[in-house]
C-alpha cells in the first residue's frame, strides 16, 4: 500500500507541475468597465465568457464605477479593484465609456504599451472615452469626435482607402442603425484570415465618420453605410511603438454582441493585440450571408 502510493507521488507532482505551467500559458485579459452610456453590466458578462470558451483566455473584471453606482451590486463577481496592477496583464479590453482614468494608470498603460508589453482591444463606446487624452487618442487610431478633432477615413468600392482631412465632412454618428454586412479588406492578417470575404452581422449601429490622428491605421475590414453611401471601417488595427490595438465599432449592445462574427473577432483580436498572432481556428458557427447568433 505504502510502497504504491510512493510510486505514484511523482506521477501526482508532475500533473500539478504541467497543470500551472498550462494555466501560466493563458493570455490574461483585463476588462474593464463601470461606466459607458451602454449597458455594461448586460455586455461584459458576453464578452468575458466567449474570451474564456475559447479555453485561451483568463478574464478578470475591474470596474471603475462611478460614485452613485458605487453602492449597488456589480455585474460580475469577485472583481479586482481599480486601478489594478497593469503588470499582471497581457492586454485591456476597453468596454468603458466615463470619467478620466488615474493619471498614473493612463501613463502605465501608455508606456506598457509603447513598449510592447500589454495590448490593448476597443469596443464600440469606448471609442467615444478620452477625447482630451492625447496618447488615447493615437492609441484608438480613430474615435466618436467632432469632424475638427482629426482625419476620417472612408473606403471605396474597389477597396482603397481615402483620407478625408479634419474639419471636411461630418462628425462621427451612426446615420444608420440595422442588420449589415462586413467585408474583409485584409485577408491576410491574422485577425481576419480564413473568414468569408463577406459575413452578416446582426442590428446594431453602424458607427460613420470615426475621427482621429488616424496613424499607423490598418484597415481589416469596413461595412457599408447607407446613410453615408460609403464604407466604413468596422475591424481595425493600430500600432502604438511596439504595442498593438485591437479595435472595432461593432458592438453597442447584448443583441449586437451576440453575433458568433463578433465574438470571433474579439477573440482573434484580443489574442492578436497580446501575442501578435493568431492560433484560434474560425469557429464553425461563423457567419456566411446569414447572420449567426450565439445564445
Ligand atoms: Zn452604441
Amino acid at each position: 500500500m505504502f510502497a504504491k502510493l510512493g510510486r505514484f507521488t511523482p506521477l501526482i507532482v508532475l500533473l500539478v507541475c504541467s497543470q500551472s505551467s498550462f494555466a501560466a500559458e493563458k493570455i490574461r485579459v483585463l476588462l474593464v468597465d463601470g461606466q459607458n452610456n451602454h449597458n455594461w453590466r448586460s455586455t461584459s458578462p458576453i464578452i468575458k465568457a466567449s474570451l474564456e470558451t475559447t479555453g485561451k483566455f483568463t478574464v478578470d473584471v475591474t470596474s471603475n464605477l462611478s460614485e452613485k453606482e458605487k453602492d449597488k451590486p456589480g455585474s460580475i463577481s469577485p472583481k479586482i479593484a481599480f486601478p489594478p496592477l497593469l503588470e499582471n496583464y497581457d492586454v485591456v479590453v476597453s468596454n468603458y465609456n466615463g470619467a478620466s482614468w488615474p493619471n498614473s494608470f493612463n501613463t502605465d498603460l501608455e508606456s506598457r504599451l509603447k513598449e510592447g508589453k500589454i495590448g490593448l482591444v476597443i469596443i464600440h463606446a469606448a471609442n467615444n472615452a478620452f477625447g482630451g487624452w492625447k496618447e488615447y487618442n493615437q492609441m484608438i487610431g480613430m474615435g466618436w469626435r467632432d469632424k475638427g478633432f482629426g482625419k476620417r477615413v472612408k473606403v471605396d468600392d474597389q477597396g482603397q482607402a481615402e483620407v478625408i482631412p479634419k474639419g471636411q465632412g461630418d462628425s462621427t454618428g451612426h446615420r444608420y442603425t440595422g442588420v449589415f454586412t462586413v467585408v474583409v479588406r485584409d485577408t491576410e492578417h491574422p485577425i481576419t484570415k480564413g473568414m468569408p470575404k463577406e459575413w452578416a452581422h446582426p442590428r446594431d449601429e453602424l458607427y460613420d465618420n470615426l475621427r482621429g490622428p488616424a496613424e499607423n491605421l490598418n484597415i481589416l475590414a469596413t461595412s457599408f453605410s447607407p446613410g453615408t453611401k460609403t464604407h466604413e471601417p468596422m475591424i481595425f488595427t493600430i500600432s502604438y511603438g511596439k504595442g498593438r490595438v485591437f479595435h472595432t465599432p461593432l458592438g453597442h449592445d447584448a443583441g449586437a454582441m451576440g453575433c458568433a462574427g463578433f465574438q470571433a473577432t474579439v477573440e482573434r483580436g484580443t489574442e492578436w493585440a497580446a501575442t501578435g498572432k493568431v492560433s484560434q481556428k474560425l469557429p464553425s458557427d461563423f457567419p456566411t450571408e446569414k447572420v449567426s447568433l450565439r445564445k
